[in-house]
């Protein structure tokens, strides 16, 4: 990936955000100093023997901000993986659960490695012995860290690393709630794997509730017909392309890969070019497709809505003043620069912030802490008893009127919510409550020109108060 060499590094970048919005705030120094900072980083450094000799690999935990805990962050597992990425991550977890009232402060967590460079097996005796050296200091614990999934990782690791803390702490009974994103076959919730991609669906059909604020990008209609450009097809990207597609009726025209790109501007399946990419490890030879080697050219094509769903940076110095998108979704974290932020801003495109837009993943992970700590599913107790009260309703109003209600009407009527309706509803009211709250700042105070700083007031401000409620 091209970056410009006098580019801010990714904390950085997140550092001059959050000057820009409190610049904007009335705190005190000294508390905006306290906000600002990574309270610690832990990096360790341990050896694995495998295929016959010890091999060393260094990982991080950053822990941003104590105001309530537990802190929560995901692990990522990426050769790319440093103090100062994790630091950055990390910070904007602080802000992104605050954002979404997750009771939880920010952490991150990154293990330097390629997890296709390993067998399943291998990679789970490194996963076991990187958790074995957090849950040593309390750095993955239910009321103190509770990691989730990131870049690299998935439900799989996560159940090692539950089953490394339980096989540590043989008589806690919260144990399973010291990490998120678990399969559901071992203590996870139902629609976690999904949640952030679905999250980003929500954020794009709440923005395009509000015409105010479309017509702040030059966009009117509703999401059916957009045509979407989405830069990788990972658990995020794709969740979040197969869900605008599928019930959205967006046309997916560009999907970007680590192998280049494909166009279509007649809709892309996403499905179909998911089983691709899984089955030939790129995109490249997708039929009916207009092939690019150069993928992240891409980005800079014609399109209404943008997602960058891969990677830190991918739009910065040396593109954004050739993005067209008028609309950008971060489902990325940290995917736009501060640089191209200030470029893109200029250019009026609306920029719907990562701190906001991918929380559906942290939201999601609260539901399953929750899940956890109460030991009993959601619905649980209640579904039967509402579906035996809406038989009684729909029994009565059929012999008072003396006529049958729809098959299709008492079929969805008559449902009791399980688990995954009840996540997906509250999944959604976060959503849709946290744009509100951010948008309102957007459109009240002239000052705020775009969503990040708008979030960043919300966030911050929430933040600022724990701290002083605890007296700093
Ligand atoms: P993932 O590993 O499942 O997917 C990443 C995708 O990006 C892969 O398909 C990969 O092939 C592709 N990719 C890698 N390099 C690329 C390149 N140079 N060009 C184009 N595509 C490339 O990861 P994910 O969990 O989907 O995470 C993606 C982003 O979303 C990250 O920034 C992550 O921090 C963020 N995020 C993830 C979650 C979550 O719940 N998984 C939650 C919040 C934020």
């Amino acid at each position: 990936m091209l970056q410009h060499t006098s580019e801010p590094s990714f904390r950085q970048s997140v550092d001059m955000m959050f000057t820009r919005a409190v610049a904007l705030m009335d705190l005190s120094p000294g508390l905006e100093e306290k906000i600002r900072v990574c309270n610690s980083t832990y990096t360790v450094r341990f050896g694995v023997k495998l295929r016959g000799r010890i091999h060393t690999f260094t990982g991080y935990r950053s822990v941003h901000s104590e105001h309530m805990e537990p802190v929560k962050g995901g692990i990522r597992y990426a050769m790319s993986v440093n103090q100062d990425e994790v630091e950055a991550l990390a910070a904007l977890m602080t802000y992104k659960c605050a954002l979404v009232e997750a009771p939880f402060g920010g952490s991150k967590g990154g293990l330097c490695i390629d997890p296709k460079d390993w067998e399943e097996d291998e990679l789970e005796r490194i996963t076991r012995r990187f958790a074995y050296e957090l849950i040593k200091r309390d750095l993955i614990h239910p009321s103190q860290n509770v990691p989730a999934p990131d870049m690299g990782t998935g439900e799989r690791e996560m159940a090692w690393i539950a089953d490394q803390f339980a096989r540590m702490h043989t008589s806690e009974l919260n144990a399973r709630a010291c990490v998120t994103g678990k399969p559901l076959t071992a203590h996870g919730i139902a629609g976690r794997v999904e949640a952030t991609g679905r999250g980003v669906q929500y954020a794009l059909q709440e923005f395009f509730r509000h015409p105010e604020d479309m017509k702040r990008a030059g966009l009117d209609g509703s999401l059916d017909g957009k045509r979407v450009i989405v830069q990788g097809l990972g658990n995020v990207g794709y969740h979040a392309a197969k869900f605008l597609e599928e019930e959205d009726g967006c046309r997916i025209i560009g999907v970007i890969e680590r192998d280049g790109a494909i166009f279509d501007p007649a809709g892309l399946p996403v499905e179909r070019v998911r089983q691709h990419l899984i089955g030939q490890g790129g995109v490249r030879g997708f039929p009916g497709a207009k092939y690019l080697a150069e993928g992240a050219r891409l980005l800079e094509e014609d399109c209404d809505i943008l997602i960058p769903a891969a990677f830190e940076a991918a739009i910065n110095l040396t593109n954004a003043e050739r993005i067209q998108a008028p609309l950008i979704i971060e489902a990325a974290n940290g995917p736009v620069t501060a640089g191209a932020d200030e470029i893109l801003r200029r250019k009026g495109c609306v920029i719907i912030p990562d701190m906001y837009a991918n929380a559906g993943g942290v939201t999601v992970s609260y539901f399953e802490w929750v899940k956890n700590l109460s030991h009993i599913r959601f619905g649980r107790m209640q579904r039967r008893q509402e579906e035996s009260r809406h038989r009684m309703l729909i029994d009565e109003l059929e012999r008072l009127t003396g006529k049958s209600v729809s098959a299709t009407f008492s079929e969805k009527f008559l449902k009791g919510a399980d688990e995954l309706a009840l996540v997906r509803s509250g999944l959604e009211d976060t959503m849709r409550g946290a744009y509100q709250s951010i948008a309102e700042v957007w459109r009240a105070r002239p000052e705020v020109t775009d969503l990040r700083t708008a979030a960043y007031l919300v966030s911050i401000g929430r933040v600022a108060a724990a701290y002083k409620s605890l007296g700093l």
